[in-house]
């Protein structure tokens, strides 16, 4: 059985040396548990913060541990009732080829509804993420212009597609062409922007004309400042995520926006997807409808090989992925 472990804390950007491929006997279940063999394990920008050693809304990883995720993956042994080989199950398992469960931390999948590895992705925590974000905090309502930040990954790419659905106008800044292009031509957005060749308040302000209404933020930094900027009477800023930030030793401080937020009457509301877990079922089922109806499409950034998840995990900070990046670990 192996495993990837945290065995350094990372200094700015990850690097291969952080993480260590280690060997272990196949561990051996006790009554009420069960065996689970990993088919896709999920990379997230969160666990960056969790490997720095201090402790935030979840407690840090340890030197020398396991790594957590998200995995979903295939019951192969069973000692508790509530489970039977072969059925699928989600939830925050060690990045390893198998893992022991108790029951608490899984979900059955139900594999007839919707490929598997969407339960990690659009139907899973990012696709939630979207969902309340932008429909609690967001309260995104038809004409209004939504600006997505990090547009091109596993959040901003269904956070967008739902202010579509919602009938807004909208923006998604992304890192590539290829990105861009993707989330004009498949996704539908209206217009886009590529923070990395053009200047991102010009472009905002030539795709805005009436100002920003909602601000969906997946990176902070020099892009939100540009967003903010424009934001209109009563903008709702939904702060999800800092990923411009995250590799930073040191809390940047950036332009003052309070007076923006004043002049606005703007909200500015972070959040953590968990604090939505009693509506969880509500948001599975409306993502899952909307895709199967066709109208939220997903788009997967797949790696084979349980070596390679520390790689990928790096790429997320390179702007490696298109949607929502996965490790395969074993076949379906
Ligand atoms: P993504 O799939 O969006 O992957 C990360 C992407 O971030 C990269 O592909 C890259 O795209 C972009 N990025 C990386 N570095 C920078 C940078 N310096 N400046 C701007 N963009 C950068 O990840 P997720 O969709 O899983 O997560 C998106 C955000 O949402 C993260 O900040 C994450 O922490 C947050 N999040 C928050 C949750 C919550 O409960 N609040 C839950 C889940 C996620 P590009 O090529 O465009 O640069």
């Amino acid at each position: 059985n192996r495993s990837i472990k945290l065995v350094s804390r990372p200094q700015g950007m990850p690097t291969y040396e952080n993480f260590e491929l280690v060997t272990n006997s196949l561990p051996t279940i006790n009554e009420g548990e069960l065996l689970i063999r990993t088919i896709y394990l999920s990379v997230d920008p969160y666990m960056r913060g969790r490997m720095n050693g201090v402790k935030t809304y979840v407690d840090p990883f340890q030197l020398n541990e396991v790594l957590i995720g998200g995995v979903v993956g295939e019951v192969v042994e069973s000692k508790n009732n509530d489970f039977k080989t072969g059925e699928i199950v989600e939830g925050r398992l060690g990045w390893s080829d198998f893992s022991v469960s108790n029951g608490s931390n899984i979900r059955k999948i139900d594999p007839t509804l919707a490929p598997i590895s969407t339960s990690l992705g659009v139907v899973g925590m990012p696709g939630l993420t979207a969902y309340f974000g932008l429909l609690d905090i967001g309260k995104a309502k038809e004409g209004e212009t939504v600006v997505i930040s990090g547009a091109a990954g596993a959040v901003g790419m269904v956070a967008g597609q739902i202010a579509k659905i919602k009938g807004c106008r909208v923006i998604g800044i992304a890192g590539s062409e290829e990105k861009v292009n993707y989330l004009s031509n498949q996704l539908g957005f209206d217009q886009t922007i590529n923070y990395k060749t053009e200047n991102v308040l010009d472009a905002l302000k030539a795709a805005c004309p009436s100002g920003v209404d909602i601000y969906f933020d997946n990176v902070g930094g020099e892009i939100s400042d540009a967003v903010i900027k424009l934001i209109n009477y009563k903008a709702r800023i939904i702060v999800c995520g800092q990923i411009s930030q995250y590799n930073n030793e040191q809390i940047e401080t950036g332009p003052r926006i309070q007076g923006q937020l004043i002049q606005r009457s703007a909200l500015m509301q972070g959040f953590i997807v968990s604090d939505y877990a009693d509506r969880f079922g509500e948001g599975y089922r409306q993502l899952g409808k909307w895709v199967k109806e066709g109208r939220l499409q997903y788009r997967e950034n797949v790696v084979d090989g349980l070596e390679n998840a520390p790689d990928a995990f790096i790429g997320l900070f390179r702007g490696d992925n298109i949607g929502k990046q996965l490790v395969r670990v074993s076949e379906e």
